[in-house]
């Protein structure tokens, strides 16, 4: 697989060099903001965020992440394929034609009906218990159970049935990073459900090792939604989950998405520069090839729109966004045939995936997971 890369790195000089030591970094960041006794599970699913699953995992498990997260269970199965022991858990749906990987790389499952535990109870058979966590729809509209007695019931069924061993207790908030409002905001709402549910269930007897809610956003907003475990995921790649709010927590981007110019051409003013002439130089100009387009994740919506960086400055994308190439405008900096751009990178005024995200009015998580699986992944 490394050597592969490195070939593939070889042949196009294209590349998203991941920091390990800025994961771990990162995630240390985050666990320091914890209560003693606090987990963290690191969301790893989507590639780890388009940052390579396996290494990734690796290098928050060695910052403190206590478990992993991933949304399905092809993800959980190559992160235990490349030798991870820790605690997974997957988030998407159980479809019980699954439950018997599940049971044999011992992967905790979420669970919401009570038709999945009495799958999981059946494939579990007499052996080793299928672990679960129920999770509760207190707001996404999304993944859960959403009636407060049902959960209870469903709980307390997880809890005594044979089989079956339960873990935790969950919920995902569906706008922690909205403007910070004490007491009275979504996201207390849905904490107020998870609590009530949670005392419920175990006055009634149930025994429910693991609670926990926080998104990245959660967990730097408040400890209230800590509980026993922590589940972050953008911020552990270094981006602010709630940019909006201006504060910085000291998060450290770790992937460079860098390239090289191919080519550069000196053109004379009125020349149309690529698929419809959508832009034409105004005066004489040096416009340069990068060999990397939407197919490589650059979204075609920057075209005329974003920036990216070169040692010398920043240079605008200029014309559409190809497939393989894209073009930018390099007539007053120091540029050269072989320089080095980064495309994402450390934040700033060009050649951000914040930058970016703001500029298309979406978020970095988008733009990191549509970096696509041709552009080789550098660990260093
Ligand atoms: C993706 C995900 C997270 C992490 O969210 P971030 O906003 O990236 O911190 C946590 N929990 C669940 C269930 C998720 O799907």
């Amino acid at each position: 697989m490394v050597c592969l890369d490195l070939v593939r790195i070889v042949w196009r000089q294209t590349f998203a060099q991941v920091d390990r030591r800025r994961l771990a970094r990162n995630a240390r960041t985050l666990k320091a903001r914890l209560g003693p006794g606090v987990r963290m599970m690191a969301s790893v699913k989507a590639n780890a965020y388009g940052h390579g699953a396996v290494e990734a995992s690796r290098a928050f498990l060695a910052g403190g992440a206590d478990a992993l997260g991933v949304a399905t269970m092809e993800e959980a199965v190559g992160l235990r394929e490349a030798g991870i022991t820790a605690d997974i858990l997957v988030y998407g749906k159980l479809w019980s034609e699954s439950a018997l990987e599940a049971l044999r790389h011992d992967v905790a499952l979420t669970v919401y009906e009570m038709q999945e535990l009495d799958a999981l109870s059946g494939a579990a058979g007499s052996g080793r218990p299928a672990r679960v966590h129920v999770k509760l729809d207190t707001g996404m509209t999304r993944l859960g159970v959403r009636d407060e007695g049902e959960a209870v019931a469903l709980i307390l069924r997880a809890s005594r049935m044979p089989g079956v061993k339960l873990e935790g207790v969950y919920t995902h908030f569906a706008a922690a990073d909205e403007a910070p409002m004490p007491g009275t905001g979504r996201t207390s709402v849905q904490a107020d459900q998870l609590e009530r549910v949670v005392a419920r269930a175990r006055a009634s007897g149930a025994q429910i090792p693991s609670v926990h809610a926080a998104n990245s956003a959660a967990l730097l907003r408040d400890a209230r939604y800590h509980y026993d475990m922590v589940r972050p995921g953008i911020a552990l790649y270094g981006y602010e989950p709630a940019p909006q709010w201006g504060i910085s927590h000291g998060l450290l981007p770790a992937l460079s998405w860098q390239t090289q110019i191919v080519r550069i051409a000196e053109v004379p003013a009125g020349t149309p520069v690529s698929y419809a002439g959508t832009y034409v130089t105004s005066r004489t100009e040096r416009i340069a090839t990068l060999p990397v387009g939407y197919a490589d994740g650059v979204p075609r919506a920057l075209s005329n729109l974003g920036a990216v960086r070169l040692r010398s400055g920043c240079a605008p994308i200029v014309g559409r966004v190809c497939m393989d190439q894209l073009m930018i405008a390099v007539t007053d900096l120091d540029a050269r045939v072989g320089d080095q751009v980064e495309i994402y990178g450390a934040a700033g005024p060009c050649g951000s995936a914040q930058r970016a995200a703001d500029q298309l009015d979406t978020i970095t998580y988008e733009l990191l997971c549509a970096i696509s699986g041709r552009v080789p992944r550098l660990y260093v």
